[in-house]
């Protein structure tokens, strides 16, 4: 019925309710507004208009529209609604991550100042009247007609205010407040750059993904037909295959359409480069591109979103949760690194940003492109069956050949250093040697993920595997034992390798600072930086140590995970992997993918310049399919023998997989009520979905928390959700314990 609309009340208990719209006022869903709530009043969201089925008459009225523009647009409540079924989340806490606290709080607002505007000079008399009796004002006068506009402020305040007021109340100039934009990069320069060239294979990308940018805009494309869509464009480009100015270019065709763009990176920080790019090519002269980040202040993001929401920022680039950047109709959106796994969120809604792009497109009818030298299985299956349009790009920009990758196998090592296991090989140090006389870089990377949970032998690198899984199993120490957390199989800890019989069977693992110790006493004139999770926890320290690294004031950088991303520093021609097993060997059945994108991204850091860049990959198990890929650069091949792996044992992307977890201070409790949840599972449980058992999580105990975890797989997510969320709504949980639900889980830790 007309006048009615839905809100969805902010609060943390989802509470939906119809309200009538008072006479004379307009309001579009996603727009904020003011409601009575039982005796008080509430906040909320129209969600949509008129499809209520109350009369009018008893519905109480909205007190106010917040603001008369929607903070999101229909196609984002679509899309939270999307969300909500699918990831078993309450509406409301999906609109509140849609949402930057900024826009949702009224108690921010737009930043405004007082401008004066020349309304007319006076005549040549009374000018020149007011020149001899009132200087001050005469100077106002010829200021504001010499420069335009000025804000009260620049003219001098308070001191003019008299001044001002006369001027105003003769009607010469008129004063009114102005927006002013908090610009997070203001200050900054930003220089033109001029398109490359394409090559034939970006030639190629380029049109594809213009092709179908259009074919979007076609007027006479069948809104209802959506399987006459263009599908989505997996981009598979070899590290420096120039993916950045294919997209740079495509988005330069959107716009000149008219079009917007979104282009979601894995992290701002960690992708400063890309965010330059963008900044250089559409803000020199004209600043088009809001930057959405962490790092932004309230008042800066406020500004951001609400100037793309206006239209004003046709280019959006942004990590993970720009995907509900409001723009309001884009023609592109793009992923970049789209494998990288910061696309998941890991607080609750755990939603997949990569996903959400595609489905974001869908909506919105617009092209998404997927772009990553190394393609999360998940994509690369969907290009393989047809779902999205694969397009390759095998060769280096520059025509540069991809770097040289050797594997030194740490066993001999251990052999030949004695004293527990090696952390530089002979090989690493005296290539380091040469690449410092020569006054290039090297970059060192060291993996802390899995750290000291599966237990691995130094002499032979066999690894504890559980015999279902084939996954690591992970080494609990209260126990003594040894569990596979996905299915709870467990074994005694064995005192020697099973295999070799070494007595020297240990937990694998050291840390960056450890590597630091032996750098230092190695190249005790090397200029080193550290950057890892707690060195960049300083403000500015990631920035400015990569910023001293490109301006070669450091020798080595040594680093976690965080240095293998998108970096281009041409003087590096060294990039070694210190210990890669410490990935392999993750309790995970993507430890493998993981790895195998690792060495290549790390690999791709190596060699980006004039000269040829070479890798070194240290780890006790020098066959592992991993290690064998990424150093013959072949992702196919990789991708080919992991397929076999998944689908053997009924692993993504063959299924998905979510994960329940329970936490709770009392250890019993906590794995009573997981069990008690599976048991209820377990009761009319759809076709089509595999429950595993409940298991101590192989991080059983972390924040004072106990925690037991259940796998669930199935082809169909919906299903799983569904029935997942009927079981969670119809039981009483005790109040001490905390239920995470994840919905394609990526961390199993
Ligand atoms: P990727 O993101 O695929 O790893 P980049 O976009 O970083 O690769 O490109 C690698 C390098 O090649 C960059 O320095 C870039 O400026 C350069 N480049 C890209 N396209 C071209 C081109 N058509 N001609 C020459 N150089 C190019
Ligand atoms: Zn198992």
């Amino acid at each position: 019925m007309p006048g009615a609309v839905k809100v969805l009340i902010d609060g943390p208990s989802e509470l939906i309710f119809d309200y009538a719209l008072p006479e004379g006022v307009s309001a579009r869903p996603g727009c904020r507004v003011k409601v009575p709530l039982r005796n008080t009043s509430a906040t909320g969201t129209i969600l949509d208009i008129g499809s209520t089925q109350s009369s009018a008459f008893k519905l109480k009225p909205v007190t106010s529209l917040i603001d008369p523009e929607p903070v999101v647009t229909e196609k984002l409540i679509q899309l939270a609604r999307w969300m909500a079924g699918y990831y078993g989340t309450p509406l409301e806490q999906i609109m509140r991550s849609m949402l930057p606290g900024a826009v949702r709080q009224e108690t921010h607002s737009a930043k405004t100042h007082l401008v004066a505007t020349l309304v007319e000079m006076p005549d040549p008399e009374a000018l020149d009247k007011l020149s001899r009796r009132a200087p001050r004002q005469h100077t106002i006068l010829s200021l504001l007609e010499k420069s335009g506009p000025i804000s009260l402020n620049d003219l001098g305040g308070a001191s003019v205010r008299g001044s001002v007021k006369s001027l105003e109340d003769a009607g010469y100039l008129s004063v009114q407040p102005h927006e002013i934009r908090r610009d997070p990069d203001a200050g900054d320069v930003f220089l033109q750059s001029t398109p490359h060239k394409l090559n034939p294979g970006q030639r190629y990308a380029y049109e594809e993904i213009c092709a179908s940018v259009d074919s979007f805009l076609d007027p006479d494309l069948d809104p209802e037909a959506t399987s006459n869509f263009p599908k989505p464009i997996l981009l598979h480009g070899v590290t420096g295959s120039g993916k950045t100015e294919v997209y740079l270019q495509a988005a330069q065709h959107c716009l000149d359409r008219g079009k917007s763009v979104l282009v979601l990176v894995p992290e701002i920080a960690l992708t400063p480069q890309t965010v330059q790019h963008f900044k250089s090519r559409f803000s020199a002269l004209h600043d088009q591109v809001a930057v959405l980040h962490s790092n932004l202040s309230q008042g800066e993001r406020f500004d951001e979103w609400h100037r793309i929401r206006k239209g004003e920022a046709m280019v959006v680039v942004g990590a993970r949760s720009a995907v509900f950047a409001p723009l309001p109709s884009p023609g592109l959106i793009i992923v970049d690194e789209e494998h990288e796994n910061t696309y998941k969120q890991e607080n609750p809604p755990k939603y997949q940003g990569r996903d959400l792009a595609v489905v974001r497109g869908n909506l919105e009818r617009c092209q998404v492109v997927l772009g990553s030298a190394t393609p999360s299985l998940e994509s690369f299956q969907n290009a393989q069956s047809g779902k999205y349009n694969l397009v390759r790009l095998t060769e280096r920009a520059d025509g540069q050949s991809l770097p040289l990758i050797r594997v030194v196998d740490m066993r001999n090592e251990t052999r030949k250093q004695k004293g527990g296991p090696a952390i530089l090989s002979e090989r690493l140090r005296t290539d380091m040697e040469k690449k410092l006389e020569a006054g290039q870089q090297v970059i060192l990377f060291l993996n802390r993920r899995g750290f000291a949970r599966s237990l691995q032998c130094p002499s032979c690198g066999h690894v504890c595997e559980c015999q279902h899984c084939a996954v690591p199993l992970t080494y609990h120490r209260t126990e003594e034992r040894l569990i596979c957390h996905l299915c709870g199989y467990q074994s005694i800890v064995p005192r020697a390798c099973p295999k070799c019989h070494d007595r020297s069977i240990l937990l694998q693992g050291y840390g960056t600072q450890k590597v630091e110790e032996v750098l230092k006493k190695v190249f005790p004139s090397a200029r080193l930086a550290r950057l890892d999770a707690d060195t960049a926890r300083k403000k500015n320290a990631l920035r400015n140590t990569l910023r001293d690294f490109r301006a070669r004031k450091i020798d080595i950088l040594l680093g976690t995970q965080m240095i293998a991303k998108g970096l281009d520093f041409p003087n590096v021609t060294l990039a070694g992997i210190l210990n890669a097993d410490l990935s392999l060997h993750a309790p995970d059945f993507r430890a493998g993918e993981r790895t195998f994108q690792l060495l290549t991204q790390v690999a791709g850091r190596s060699g980006r310049g004039e000269m040829e860049g070479e890798v070194i990959i240290q780890t006790f198990t020098p066959h592992s399919p991993s290690v064998q890929f990424a150093r013959h650069h072949d992702y196919e091949g990789f991708a080919d023998q992991e397929y076999d792996f998944r689908q053997q044992f009924n692993f993504p992307p063959f299924t998905h997989a979510a994960l329940l977890t329970s936490k709770c201070s009392h250890e019993r409790l906590a794995e009573f009520t997981l069990q008690n949840l599976h048991q209820r599972l377990s009761t009319n449980l759809p076709g089509g979905i595999e429950l595993g058992a409940p298991n101590p999580a192989p991080t059983p105990r972390s924040h004072g928390l106990f925690r037991f975890q259940l796998l669930i797989r199935s082809d169909n997510p919906r299903v799983l959700s569904r029935h997942v969320q009927q079981v969670l709504s119809a039981t009483t949980l005790p109040e001490e314990v905390s239920l995470v639900f994840d919905m394609d889980a990526y961390d199993f830790g």
